[in-house]
């Protein structure tokens, strides 16, 4: 038994959200962890290129893939201990990531249930910290499982080690050295819910729900996203394309002054202050926008979409117009948030 699988020239357009008619050079489905080593052993793997793909819910593939395109299935999820108020949930890097938010809440423990609906797989969400509606993954995680590619090992690596931050981690840092086999999470059975996030409190009211437990929560944050963000199994994207821009808190308050109705948001890195990408770029007049099948969607001006058979290039060609465009109208420099193969923003 091996533990995994190798083949040829694969097309990566199912499995992507954007629907990118990409190639992968070879394609490596893996079933078990310790598999990595041997797999990562091969001349070709040794020192060549190599990723790791999940759901393919947070890259844009600008060109084919030359090297190894690593996925993995392993989608086991376990209670591995159980204190009575707390367990620790051991989850596969192959599993959906909905679906162990689903699981969890199923066995009554809380913690994940803002981030319900994210797209993407368990392995992924330790890369940029996933969050959503005021809550961050990197605070429930204890551990993360990983193969590092330096020493050809699996690794244990705690919360404390994994420098999660605003959409960052070590991981991400290190892109491609690690492989994220599996997680664990400690979570409660009871904890105060985070219901401050705009939407939530009222679409509890709408459900007419008045002393929500988790799971509510993570039906009435569902009942959001599927009306906010266009979905991807219908309309190619992979979710908000560009981060909201961090300032100095000086240009910021001027740009208010300067365009009132913009949304600024304090943050926690001192002196600076966040700005809304979507309120920039829907003002520079993209949302909506459309040439050939690459577009701006009309639900959501963050959102980079394809109609139907835009490639990678013409995808990222849009993104730099649009981000050119609120460069010359406010002077700010947007930078997209999915990870983009075989391409960099700044070269082009
Ligand atoms: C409609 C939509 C809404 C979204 N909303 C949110 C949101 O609210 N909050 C949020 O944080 N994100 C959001 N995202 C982004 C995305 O869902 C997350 O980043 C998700 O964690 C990506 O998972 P994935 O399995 O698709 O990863 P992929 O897109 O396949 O990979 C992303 C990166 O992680 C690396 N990677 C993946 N798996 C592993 C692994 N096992 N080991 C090592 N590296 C790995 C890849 O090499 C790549 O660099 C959204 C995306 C979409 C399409």
């Amino acid at each position: 038994m091996t533990g995994y699988q190798l083949a040829e020239d694969v097309s990566l357009a199912g499995r992507n959200t954007f629907h990118v008619a990409a190639r992968a050079a070879i394609m490596a489905d893996v079933t078990r962890a310790e598999a990595l080593a041997e797999l990562f052993d091969f001349a070709m793997l040794r020192n060549g290129p190599a990723m790791v793909l999940g759901e393919g819910s947070n890259l844009l593939f600008a060109s084919d893939f030359p090297g190894v395109v690593v996925c993995l299935a392993m989608a086991k999820v376990d209670i591995i201990e159980d204190d009575g108020g707390h367990a620790l949930v051991r989850a596969g890097a192959g599993l959906a990531w909905n679906d162990l938010v689903t699981w969890t809440l199923g066995k009554g423990l809380c913690g994940l249930e803002n981030m319900a609906l994210i797209p993407g797989t368990v392995g992924a969400c330790p890369i940029q910290n996933i969050g959503a509606y005021g809550v961050e993954v990197g605070e429930f995680i204890e551990t993360v499982e990983a193969f590092s590619r330096r020493t050809g090992q699996l690794k244990r690596i705690s919360r404390a080690d994994c420098g999660f931050a605003y959409r960052d981690s070590l991981f991400k840092a290190e892109l491609d050295q690690w492989v994220i086999t599996a997680v664990e999470f400690r979570l409660p059975r009871q904890r105060e819910l985070q219901l401050d996030y705009a939407g939530v409190r009222e679409e509890l009211a709408l459900m007419g729900v008045a002393a929500p437990r988790a799971a509510h929560v993570a039906e009435a944050i569902s009942r959001i996203r599927t009306r906010k963000l266009p979905n991807p199994a219908l309309l190619g994207n992979a979710g908000s394309f560009f981060k909201n821009p961090l300032l100095p808190a000086e240009r910021a308050d001027a740009l208010k002054a300067e365009h009132p109705p913009l949304p600024v948001f304090a943050t926690d890195a001192p002196g600076r202050r966040k700005l809304s990408a979507a309120w920039m770029i829907e003002s520079a007049g993209w949302k909506g926008f459309r040439e050939g099948d690459a577009g701006i969607s009309a639900q959501h001006a963050l959102v980079l979409v394809n109609h139907g058979k835009a490639t990678g290039a013409q995808l990222l060609s849009l993104a730099h117009r649009v981000a050119d465009s609120v460069q010359d109208k406010f002077g700010v420099a947007l930078e997209p948030e999915p990870r983009l193969i075989g391409a960099r923003w700044n070269d082009a």
